[in-house]
C-alpha cells in the first residue's frame, strides 16, 4: 500500500515476495523514517486463523507513525492487510496446538526522493510473513541478561515508546556487548540515572516481589522511553484475573539485586510477541552478577505463560475477547 499527500492510502495489493525498488535518495535511507509492528497468526482447532489483539498493534502503529511524523493508517486498512495476506498465505500457518505460528511484520517507510531534512510526502507500507517457532532455541529456559550502563536505548522525549527502526539499530552494539559478556540479552536502564530498569531487547520485564498474600507482580511503569508492549498490558490483566496484585512502578537495579539475593524477588521474566514469556535466571553487570529464583522457572511465570498461550491457541477461555479471527 502506498501513501502520498495528494492521494492518501492507495494501490493496495498482494504481490509475490521479492526485492523492491527504491530511489537512492529515498528519504528512509538517509533520515530513517521507518516503523514496524510484530504479530502472530495462530491456527485454531476449527481451521480458522486468528491473531492476538491486532487492534492494539494497529493503535501502536499509529502512535509510532505520529511520533515519526508519518501518516497514520486506519484500523480497517491495517487489519484488512493482515487478513488479506494470511488468506493468501493460509498454507503457511502451522497446524493448531503447537508452539508455531505465522509471524506477521507490517512496516512503513518513507520513499520520497529528497535530500532536505523534513517529513517525507510519500511512503510505502509492506507486510511480510514468516512461519515462526520458539524464539529461543532449546525451549523455555531461563536466560541470562547483561545490565547495560554504558549505552541507553532511549531517552525522555526521544523515540523509545515508538516501534521505530532506529531504536533497534541503537541497541545492536549493547546486544553484542551482552554476548561478549556471555549473556543472552541486554537489559536497558533509564537514560538519566542508569539505575532504573526499563526493558529488554524486544521484551518487557516483570518481577514477582514478596511471597504468599503479599506477593505483587511488578513491571516498570511506562516511562515514555520504553515500548508499551501488548503482551505486557495483557499480562497485567491476566495476573489480576488470577487474583495477583500488580504494580507499575520504577524498580532499580539495586532493588533487583538485593531482593533477588534475599529471595524477596523470586521470579523475573520477560515478555513479548516473539518471545512470549521467558524467565530470567541470571543477571550480570559491570560489578558482579546474581541469580534469580535459583535460576529456575517459577510458578507465576509458568501460570501466566500457560494462560496466555492457551488463549492464543484457543484451549483456554478468552474472557477479554482478545482473539480476532482474520480468516475463516
Ligand atoms: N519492547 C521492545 C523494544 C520490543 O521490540 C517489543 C516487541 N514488540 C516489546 C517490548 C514487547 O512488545 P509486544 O508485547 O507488543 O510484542
Amino acid at each position: 500500500i502506498s501513501w502520498d499527500v495528494e492521494r492518501g492510502w492507495h494501490d493496495a495489493g498482494v504481490v509475490p515476495y521479492g526485492p523492491i525498488e527504491l530511489d537512492p535518495a529515498a528519504m528512509v535511507l538517509h533520515y530513517g523514517q521507518a516503523i514496524f509492528e510484530g504479530l502472530k497468526a495462530y491456527r485454531q482447532a476449527d481451521g480458522s486463523i486468528s491473531s492476538f489483539r491486532p487492534h492494539a498493534n494497529a493503535a501502536r502503529f499509529r502512535s509510532s507513525a505520529r511520533r515519526m511524523a508519518m501518516p497514520e493508517m486506519p484500523d480497517e486498512l491495517f487489519l484488512g492487510s493482515l487478513a488479506e495476506l494470511v488468506d493468501v498465505d493460509r498454507a503457511w500457518v502451522p497446524a493448531a496446538g503447537g508452539e508455531e505460528s505465522l509471524y506477521l511484520r507490517p512496516f512503513l517507510f518513507s520513499t520520497e526522493a529528497g535530500l532536505g531534512v523534513r517529513p517525507a510526502t510519500e511512503y510505502r507500507y509492506l507486510l511480510i510473513a514468516s512461519p515462526a517457532g520458539a524464539y529461543f532455541t532449546g525451549g523455555v529456559r531461563p536466560v541470562s541478561v547483561w545490565l547495560s550502563t554504558e549505552y541507553v536505548r532511549a531517552a525522555p522525549g526521544g523515540t523509545g515508546a515508538a516501534k521505530f527502526a532506529g531504536n533497534y539499530a541503537a541497541s545492536l552494539l549493547a546486544q553484542a556487548q551482552a554476548a561478549d559478556e556471555g549473556c543472552d540479552q541486554v537489559v536497558w536502564l533509564d537514560a538519566l540515572e542508569r539505575r532504573y530498569v526499563e526493558e529488554m531487547g524486544g521484551m518487557n520485564l516483570f518481577f514477582v516481589v514478596g511471597e504468599g498474600e503479599g506477593a505483587q507482580l511488578v513491571t516498570p511503569e511506562l516511562s515514555g522511553s520504553l515500548l508499551p508492549g501488548i503482551t505486557r498490558d495483557s499480562l497485567l490483566q491476566l495476573a489480576q484475573d488470577a487474583g495477583l496484585a500488580v504494580a507499575e512502578r520504577r524498580i532499580s537495579t539495586d532493588e533487583w539485586e538485593k531482593k533477588a539475593d534475599s529471595g524477596e524477588i523470586s521470579e523475573v521474566f520477560a515478555c513479548g510477541t516473539a518471545a512470549v514469556i521467558t524467565p530470567v535466571g541470571s543477571v550480570k553487570h559491570a560489578d558482579g552478577s546474581f541469580t534469580v529464583g535459583g535460576g529456575a522457572t517459577g510458578p507465576v511465570t509458568t501460570m501466566l505463560r500457560e494462560t496466555l498461550t492457551g488463549i492464543q491457541r484457543g484451549t483456554v477461555a478468552d474472557p477479554h475477547g482478545w482473539m480476532t479471527t482474520l480468516v475463516r
